[in-house]
């Protein structure tokens, strides 16, 4: 089924299929907020560069992900600071703090045109003890001078149109956008500035060759002395350690009809995007046309839609029982890349060759700062100064039976949610997601 954004997006461009031999001083595999981000900031400084996507633009999770604009990544800032030291650390909280500012400030430079709303982001708590985490998250980002606030019971369900809450807070940094217009906006901004993008080019054969990569698709081939990897949840063989390095959890949305005015009033009346601390997370937001998108994490290719959709339904309904009876218009799903220290990676695979990956579903922001991380380090900043941390690639041990894990832990976690709703006494209270 379409999704929500290509229905809605601005219209696509034509791009190419690579045909024939090219040369550029940089080639990026994967068309995606990565590949194109890296791509618009290395041509701001006169770089010559060739996207390699494999299907048309938006097919990844840049075209159908939420669309949620949210800084920073799932660990909380101090946590960053113990795990990476004083300097290190500090300076990838201010890397991954920032990442809003760089979305909306590409959006405005380059005139994109995709729906930005920079009203916040919320995270509800479903639970008191959820909430403990969340007053020390709030504490530590303002204690750096982030504008955010806790949010008691009422003012959360005001913000949100839902009594389901008990408490929150609110990250004023964050947002909401058209993730499909958004990904068009910034390929558009690469074409203009000189880059080439090909679509239809999947990557098939990567070979180092007289200190060049050359990089081979089905009709053509790149030679560049620098390689980026940016095909994240949807690496495939071209590099199975990276593929092996993250787990590929798909994500569920639903949205409804254009909700009518009164509803549209009382449900995020300030436009705001939210994401739960439901165990399998539920994220929700208003569309520029009035309709609610919910998604959540956990349903395989192998669910039948009828019942992914269904147990959205279920949730919007348990959120917002005001839209009981309310028309779903769209579905559709697609692949987040989970890593297992739940930060994003940034490697160097092998001289020239590197690759930014692993957003936890924290992509939007996240994957558009990965882009400018590796322009910068491809434009010779140092390690020191660079502000993220360059790490080895580690393939996840027993990663064949990472889908079953998940699935597992998937269905425990189900099974968790419908006790509580069932209010069972064998149903512990929720930790923070
Ligand atoms: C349903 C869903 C909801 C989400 N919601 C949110 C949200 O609200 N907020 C948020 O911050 N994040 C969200 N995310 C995460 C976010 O979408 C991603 O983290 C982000 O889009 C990653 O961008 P990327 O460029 O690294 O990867 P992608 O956009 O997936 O791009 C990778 C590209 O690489 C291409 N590729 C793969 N192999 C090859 C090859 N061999 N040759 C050429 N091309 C290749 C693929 O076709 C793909 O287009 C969501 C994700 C999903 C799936």
């Amino acid at each position: 089924m379409q999704s929500l954004w290509s229905a809605t997006a601005t219209p696509a461009f034509t791009l190419p299929e690579l045909r024939g031999s090219a040369r550029a001083a940089v080639v990026i595999i994967g068309g995606g907020y990565t590949g194109i981000s890296a791509a618009l900031h290395l041509c701001e400084s006169g770089v010559d560069v060739v996207v390699l996507e494999a299907a048309e633009l938006g097919e990844g999770g840049s075209g159908l992900n939420g669309g949620q604009v949210i800084a920073g990544v799932k660990h909380d800032p101090d946590t960053l600071e113990q795990m990476f030291g004083a300097g290190l650390g500090a300076q990838l909280v201010e890397t991954v703090g920032s990442g809003p500012d760089l979305v909306f400030g590409l959006i405005q430079k380059y005139q994109i045109d995709c729906d930005a709303t920079r009203s916040g982001w919320i995270q509800p708590a479903t639970s008191e003890s959820a909430l403990l985490p969340l007053r020390a998250r709030v504490e530590q980002w303002r204690r750096r001078g982030a504008p955010v606030e806790l949010l008691d019971r009422r003012q959360v369900g005001r913000l949100i149109g839902s009594d389901r809450y008990c408490g929150g807070w609110l990250d004023r940094r964050g947002g909401t956008l058209q993730p499909r217009s958004y990904l068009f906006g910034l390929a558009r901004a690469v074409e203009r500035l000189g880059g080439r993008i090909f679509t239809r080019s999947e990557a098939v054969r990567l070979e180092r060759a007289g200190g060049q990569w050359r990089v081979q698709t089905a009709r053509g081939q790149v030679t560049a002395p620098v390689g980026v990897l940016a095909t994240n949840a949807y690496t495939g063989a071209l590099m199975d350690a990276l593929r092996r390095s993250v787990v590929a959890v798909p994500s569920f949305q639903v949205a409804t009809e254009p909700l009518p005015p009164p509803l549209r009033a009382a449900i995020l009346p300030q436009r705001q995007a939210a994401s739960d601390t439901w165990p399998l997370l539920r994220y929700f937001r208003l569309s520029a046309d009035g309709r609610l998108g919910m998604g959540s994490r956990g349903f395989f290719g192998n669910t039948p839609v009828a019942i992914a959709a269904r147990h959205h339904y279920r949730a919007v309904q348990e959120i917002f029982p005001q839209l009981r009876g309310v028309r779903y218009d769209y579905h559709w799903g697609g692949l987040v890349a989970m890593t297992s220290d739940h930060l994003p990676h940034l490697h160097e695979l092998a001289p020239g060759l590197l690759a930014g990956l692993g957003y936890n579903g924290r992509g939007v922001a996240m994957a558009t700062v990965m882009g400018r991380v590796l322009a910068r380090r491809i434009n010779g900043v140092s390690h020191e100064e660079l502000g993220f941390p360059v790490t080895a690639v580690r393939p996840i041990p027993l990663h064949r039976f990472s889908r079953i894990g998940v699935r597992l832990a998937v269905e425990y976690l189900q099974l968790r949610a419908a006790l509580a709703r069932a209010g069972s006494r064998f149903a512990r209270p929720w930790r923070d997601a």
